[in-house]
């Protein structure tokens, strides 16, 4: 560390921002959080101290909206505006304002290089540099009023970070390798909570499955991970709006376990209505889960004090495609299942069902038709609810070129369409 460059800090130990989540085109830091601004970075933290984001003041910055953001998993994304900021960018195939630039491989349709502009890749060298200097600043007790923040950040080094994730990882058992394209909702900002592990198909195509065979957890695991959660997260607990229940096919477990997990980590991770808005519960389901979920499984659902949102891996309504990419499912089956996610979105109010299909340019020509045409005959009372996520294909050489085709997709379409982009936590 060089400890030669101390600069002058402007320290804001308490900040709030707003308490509801809301979209904007300009980040928003929600919550409460600390601030650390040099002359040319501003730093945030969250209430533990760990490092949440950075962004660039000066004007060789990319854009003032752009920032670095940490996760929970300890990565490091890039989020830019793309080169249109406005309601026709990134939003029209996003949903957001933002496009996260993941630093691993996924299924991007528009990969940003931003590593190789050196002003942005400068951001994490400015945060070593800060925490130097504020290894120095507690030395010599500078910034009395913030000593208490700077010992926390103190305590907060790369490997105590590093190994914070790793410590999430085994309270719930494993990395999530994927999160829900809803949560984009909370800008991914989930507390996970492993209800089950597996899944029931192990599909050919799939890049995020594991091999273990589906199985429920216990009531006592469940119970356990929360506590363990309460712990991990601490005083941060309380800028979390949403509860992930993992893994891969939560919705399997049924609604005895569904609800327990759901009411015991709302309870215990304090979770609570902002203004109008109620806490999200995020789960995946499968086609064969969601078939076979019945009416009182939605019922009690619609009981909870959360939104919920279920995203159900349809992935084509072209049997051909199906087989190809190795889902052991019939068309016959995606069909129903994809009219009983309109007619819950129609029944419940606090339920919202999603789903995803893929897109990649080897597929046959069928897949996008016959997505095409399920879309826009699509008997939906209500445009908002119920969106569908194009998912492009991992090893898809050109998947800038989809863009065209999830535009058309998404024009004649009744259902609100996006770009799923593969992010873990
Ligand atoms: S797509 Fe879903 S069901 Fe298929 S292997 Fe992946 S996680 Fe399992």
């Amino acid at each position: 560390m060089d400890f030669s460059q101390q600069q002058h800090l402007m320290i804001s130990v308490e900040k709030e921002g707003p308490d509801k989540l809301v979209k904007q085109t300009f980040p928003l830091r929600f919550g409460k959080y600390s601030e650390i601004k040099t002359q040319d970075f501003e730093f945030c933290f969250n209430l533990n101290g760990e490092i949440r984001s950075i962004r660039g003041l000066k004007s060789n910055w990319p854009h003032p909206a752009e920032q670095f953001k940490r996760t929970a998993g300890n990565d490091w994304v890039y989020y830019t505006v793309g080169d249109k900021s406005g309601n026709d960018g990134i939003i029209s195939w996003m949903g957001e304002y933002y496009l996260p630039c993941l630093p691993y491989t996924s299924n991007p349709v528009w990969e940003i290089k931003y590593f190789s502009n050196p002003v942005v890749m400068s951001a994490l060298a400015k945060w070593s540099q800060l925490f130097a200097n504020l290894y120095m600043a507690d030395l010599k007790g500078l910034y009395p009023h913030a000593k208490d923040l700077i010992k926390k950040i103190l305590a907060n080094d790369d490997t105590i970070l590093y190994e914070r994730s790793q410590q999430l990882n085994k309270i719930i058992g494993s990395r999530v390798s994927v999160l829900p394209p809803d949560t984009r909702h909370v800008d991914y900002d989930i507390i996970p909570l492993t209800i089950a592990d597996g899944c029931l198909y192990h599909c050919k195509f799939c890049c995020v499955k594991t091999d273990q065979k589906f199985q429920k957890r216990s009531k006592d695991n469940i119970l356990q991970q929360i506590g363990a959660l309460k712990d991990h997260f601490g005083a941060n607990l309380i800028n979390y709006h949403a509860l992930f229940l993992g893994n891969h096919d939560a919705l399997a477990a049924g609604g005895d376990i569904i609800c327990f997990a759901a009411e015991e980590g709302y309870q215990t991770l304090g979770f609570k209505q902002r203004m109008d808005q109620k806490p999200f519960l995020y789960l995946f389901g499968s086609v064969g889960s969601f078939l076979g979920a019945g009416q009182a499984l939605f019922e009690q659902l619609n009981r909870l004090p959360f939104y919920t949102y279920i995203n159900i891996g349809f992935e084509s309504i072209d049997s051909k495609t199906l087989s190809l990419i190795g889902k052991p499912i019939k068309a016959e089956q995606v069909k129903e299942a994809f009219e009983k996610m309109i007619e819950i979105n129609d029944t419940f109010d606090r339920i919202e069902v999603t789903g995803n299909f893929i897109e990649g340019d080897s597929l046959s020509p069928e897949h996008d038709d016959s997505l095409a045409l399920l879309l826009k005959h699509a008997k939906v009372k209500s445009k908002s609810k119920g969106a569908i996520y194009l998912s492009p294909l991992k090893d898809s050489p050109k998947k800038r070129e989809l863009l065209p085709r999830f535009y058309k997709i998404k024009e004649e379409s009744r259902l609100p369409v996006f770009v799923y982009l593969i992010q873990r936590l």
